[in-house]
Parts: C-alpha cells; structure tokens; sequence
C-alpha cells in the first residue's frame, strides 16, 4: 500500500481576500467531501459561515460547494457529488456571499473593538445569521451609548483605513494589546483596524474599511449579565433600512403625512380612537339599557342580531336576562351565511337540556354550566325562528 504524503492545503483566503476563482488539484478524496493542494474558499470558523461556490472540472460539469471545514491542516469541501483524487479542478467562490461575510465581520470588529476600549469590557460571544449579526459584551451598554459607538464607527468606516494582518513572533505578541477570545497556541494571527480594533482572527475581512459602507446598531439589550447587541452591516446594513424606510413610508401613505411625521399623527389618530371607543362603548351601554327596559317583563327573548359581535351580543344577553324570567338568547351572525354565535341565559336555572335540544335542532354546537351557555348554530335565520316558535 503506497503511502500517501498529504501536504497543507494552501489557504489562498489569507494570502488574499478577494481571490474569487483558482486553479487546484485534489489531494484526498472521502466520499462527497475533498481536498485540494490550496483553497480559496473558507472554512467556517471564528463566527464567520463558510463560503459556497462551484467547482468547473476539465469535462466541463460543474458541481456545487456547499459547506468548507478545517480538519488539522487540511481544508475539506463539501461537494453535491463526489470527485476523483488527482484530478484539476476550478473553484469559483459565490463571491457575494463571501463579500456580505467579509462586511459583517469587518465591522463588528470595529464595533467591538470600540466598545471593549469604551466600557473596557470583553466580546463574549459573536453569532453571524443569515440576517442580523449578534455580538455579546460582559458588561451592561445601553442603546444609547450603543448608538453613540454607531457614529464613531460609522466615522471610522468612512474615513476609509486600510486594513492589516499581522503574524507576530511570540516576543511580539506578548508585547501587543490585542483581543481573543481563547488562550491561543502556535501562530496567532492578528487582524487589525489601525486605531479601532486589534484581535487575534482567523476569519477574512476588507481591505479597507470603507468597503463595510455602514454600520446600524438595532437593539442593546441585557443578556445575561452583560449586553447584546444587534448589528447589521454593509448590504445587509442597507436592505435593513430600505425595509423600514418602505413601511414607513408606506404608513406616511396611509396616514397623508411625511415620513418623519408618522409617529406624531399615529400618537394623534391613538388617541382618537381610544376616545371614539370609549365613547362608542358608553353609547352601546347606553343603547343596550333603553333595548333591556323595552323587554322587562317578558318571559323568554329571542334576539338574532346580524350587526352585533359575539361580546356584545354576551353583555346585551346579560342584561336582558337580569329583568326576564325565562330564556334569554341572542344570536350574533358570525358571516354572511347561516352560522350565528349564541348567549342563552337563564339564570338561576339549567339551560343544559334547552341547548342541548337546540344544538340537535340546528346543527349547534357548544354548551355550559348552570344558567349559562354558548356556542354555535348551522341554520338560516328562518330556520331558527321557526325553531323558537314552535317551543311555545
Ligand atoms: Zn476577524
């Protein structure tokens, strides 16, 4: 059995970037994964997903990358469909991907580095979603003071610093201020953005810091003892307020207004309808008394309503209950059709056998306890009356 000699994959991702296509060979092969002799597509690791692309082999089929792992010094792709070992092969990476993954990277490392430097705290935890961007911080941050590191970030952004990789000796590193995460072990490679952030990184970030565009901080809330943030960045920075500058505008439509007037002829409409509701609500208060004293007396009462909801038709079956002796039901339409909701009342009574017989009757359902009782009937409004006048 020959011995095979798995040399590293080269990592093309950190000689450069923005490498999107390349020229390998495959060196091992298990199943659908492989691993070729230098790579451009990135592996997850650091909170940063793994990119996905294609790969052109030399027949001209071109298959799918669809996850990248790091195992040891090799770097494993995951293909759609399995390829022989030795062959040449072209990888293209989905650079729009990578590019969204470089930005929201990029900056949180700006945000981070300025807020661990602000509050003098630590990031503890970093999640890149396929929308928002969650970052942890060992101490408490408020919106507000998140939205001032905003500004400063979003100044550093455009004053357009360029990016730098260091790869210092050990002497080096224990002489640098820089963040991690872990205890870290052999080369340690430490991403920086001069005068915002230095942190020791395996991931891939911009060249410059103008490429994340922007940066919009949307929540600082308490998370276990510290904070958490959520951040979007560049493209996904710019879709997140194209939404929300659409809805609003589509609100300012609505509403005859300017979009920065919304929330003022919102708080102004609220008000209004609290007070119309309240005022509606005393007039049916009012309506329901004068429609209970026109009953009082009677023994039992048939109300079918085809303008009521099932809690008026509730409040009104209660209070004409309270001055008739027998039966009260009032039957609310639930739609156009044949289906009506029902109170019936007969306090101090059983109204279990009086339902029981209509649900049978009118194709009902529902019941309850003692003089109360509600649910449902399937008959047209004829049907029912006839039902009723006949219990007579
Ligand atoms: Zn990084």
């Amino acid at each position: 059995m020959a011995v095979r000699h798995r040399e590293m994959t080269e990592k093309l991702y950190y000689k450069d970037a923005y490498i999107k296509d390349f020229d390998a060979v495959v060196t091992a092969v298990s199943g659908n994964k492989a691993c070729f002799d230098r790579t451009a597509f990135y592996p997850e690791g650091g909170g940063q997903p793994a990119d996905h692309g294609t790969l052109m082999l030399s027949d001209g089929r071109s298959i799918q990358v669809t996850d990248v792992h790091e195992q040891g010094d090799e770097i494993w792709h995951t293909l759609s469909e399995a390829v022989p070992e030795g062959i040449q092969v072209h990888g293209c990476i989905d650079w729009e991907r990578r590019f969204d993954h470089m930005q929201q990277h990029s900056g949180e490392h700006i945000v981070s580095g300025m807020i661990c430097s602000a509050f003098g705290c630590d990031n503890v935890g970093f999640h890149m979603g396929d929308d928002v961007v969650t970052i942890d911080y060992n101490t408490r941050i408020s919106y507000e003071q998140a939205q001032e590191i905003e500004r400063q970030a979003n100044r550093y952004i455009w004053e357009n610093h360029a990016f730098e990789v260091l790869w210092p000796t050990p002497e080096e590193l224990a002489e640098l201020d820089y963040r991690s995460k872990k205890e870290l072990t052999g080369d340690v490679r430490i991403a920086r953005f001069p005068g915002a952030d230095t942190c020791a990184c395996c991931g891939t970030h911009v060249a410059f810091s103008g490429e994340i565009g922007l940066v919009k901080l949307t929540s600082a809330h308490n998370f276990h003892e510290g904070t958490r943030l959520e951040l979007y960045c560049g493209r996904r920075a710019m879709d997140f307020l194209s939404m929300n500058y659409d809805a609003n505008k589509a609100v300012a439509v609505l509403l005859s207004t300017k979009e920065d007037k919304t929330p003022k002829v919102v708080e102004k409409q609220l008000s209004e309808y609290v007070k119309l509701k309240a005022d509606g609500l005393a007039m049916e208060d009012h309506f329901f008394k004068m429609w209970t004293e026109s009953l009082a007396g009677q023994e039992d009462v048939l109300i079918i309503s085809d303008w009521m909801n099932a809690d008026q038709g509730r409040r009104l079956a209660d209070m004409i209950s309270d001055s008739c002796k027998g039966f009260t039901v009032v039957l609310t339409q639930v739609s156009e059709g044949s289906s009506y909701r029902y109170s019936v009342i007969n306090k101090g009574a059983d109204v279990s056998a009086f339902v029981k017989e209509m649900n049978a009757a009118l194709g009902g359902r529902g019941g309850g306890k003692g003089g109360f009782a509600q649910g449902t009937l399937n008959a047209s409004e004829e049907e029912i009356r006839s039902y009723f006048s006949q219990l007579k």
